[in-house]
């Protein structure tokens, strides 16, 4: 990237989970402006069915378990997390949803009301009701689960709350305890997918399926998209009773359909995500530093835990001075946070430590 005045930056947080594969990558640069010179928009999306929509769904379909084959497409994470609210709620004929401590899943009163945390929340209330909130990885929690529960959203590894990877063994748990009180897993994807994780969905990373997968940011190569996804069955109830049961007039504009289907592609046809894990040792194995007190990853989701908050503000900024783009987390203000294009370079892997760590040198 590139200040006003000329001045270089290498991007180390992707616009925060979004440029998975570079900035203005030339096949999703190329996509788009075949898009343009056809059609933009035409219609309320689901009222007509439209080539780059069509295409971009049996794309998405095809790197899921079969039975996650239909996409709802919205224009935004925090709009995908209200439709699949709203899908739960109408497949399961419940009101309950329960989220982590911890949790990001967007800024909408829907969405918002799932926050885990308290500070984001309270100058906003009152927000939806029957929202409960457990521990993130901790199987005794799950016994909140019940009949009453239309939804429990999880994020496979918690973004903001600074990268926090659980056992594969209590998402199994989950999943079980989804099955046997028919609550739906909604797993958010939005800053784990498209091969952020080492995976393509970081669901994939606990051998669990989902019953709603919802995805964004990185999804749209740039673009802004965001889709939420179930099976046929599931999806139906928003065909009826109300007709329309998501109603969004931009929603899978034909543009951001034709950027996120080259974005799919690119990652797979350049096998961008077989070199995530060669990537993520590089960064562990250059960050060496004493104030580094340790580092949390799941392939190219990272975070830097450091001192504290003072300490991590400090880093940014020398790193920004250094042309180093990195970040804090909402609900993690300890932790630096490092989650790059996944096309960055052997050599500038090298180069962003290198100056991540002489950043640390105050
Ligand atoms: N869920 C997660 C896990 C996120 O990281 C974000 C964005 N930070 C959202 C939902 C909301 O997405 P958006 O900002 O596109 O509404």
């Amino acid at each position: 990237m590139y200040e006003a005045s000329g001045k270089k930056y290498l991007d180390l947080i992707s616009g925060i989970g979004v440029s998975n594969v570079g900035h203005r990558h030339p096949k999703v640069v190329a996509a788009i402006k075949e898009q343009a010179d056809k059609y933009l928009h035409l219609m309320v999306y689901g009222e007509l069915v439209q080539t780059p929509q069509v295409k971009l769904a049996q794309k998405l379909a095809s790197t899921l378990p079969p039975n996650l084959s239909v996409s709802y497409f919205v224009n935004s994470g925090s709009e995908a997390i209200e439709g699949a609210m709203k899908l739960a709620k109408r497949y399961t004929g419940r009101t309950e949803f329960i989220s982590c401590y911890n949790a990001y899943h967007g800024s909408t009163q829907g969405s918002l009301s799932l926050n885990g945390s308290e500070d984001f929340k309270q100058a906003y209330r009152p927000l939806l009701p029957d929202i409960r909130h457990i521990r993130f990885n901790n199987t005794e929690d799950l016994t909140s689960i019940s009949e009453k529960t239309a939804a429990i959203i999880i994020e496979p590894i918690q973004g903001e709350g600074g990268v926090r990877v659980p056992d594969a063994a209590y998402m199994q748990a989950l999943r079980k305890c989804c099955t046997e009180t028919g609550a739906l897993l909604v797993v958010d994807e939005i800053q784990t997918g498209f091969g952020r994780t080492g995976k393509f969905w970081g669901f994939e990373n606990f051998g669990i399926v989902p019953d709603v997968v919802v995805s964004a940011k990185g999804m749209g190569g740039g673009m802004p998209i965001g889709a939420f996804i179930s099976s046929p069955e599931i999806m139906s109830v928003l065909s009826h009773n109300p007709v329309l049961g998501h109603i969004t007039t931009f929603g899978g504009h034909p543009l951001s359909c034709a950027a996120s289907l080259a974005c799919l592609e690119v990652i797979l046809e350049e096998k961008l995500i077989d070199k995530v894990t060669e990537k993520e040792k590089l960064f562990i194995n250059n960050l060496n530093h004493p104030r580094i007190k340790s580092i949390r990853n799941k392939g190219l989701l990272m975070a830097v835990e450091l001192e504290s908050f003072e300490v991590v503000q400090q880093v940014i900024k020398n790193c920004l001075q250094e042309g180093i783009l990195t970040d804090w987390f909402l609900h993690c203000d300890n932790s630096l946070r490092i989650a790059p294009p996944l096309i960055i370079t052997e050599a500038e892997i090298k180069e962003a430590c290198a100056i991540i760590c002489k950043a640390l040198d105050f």
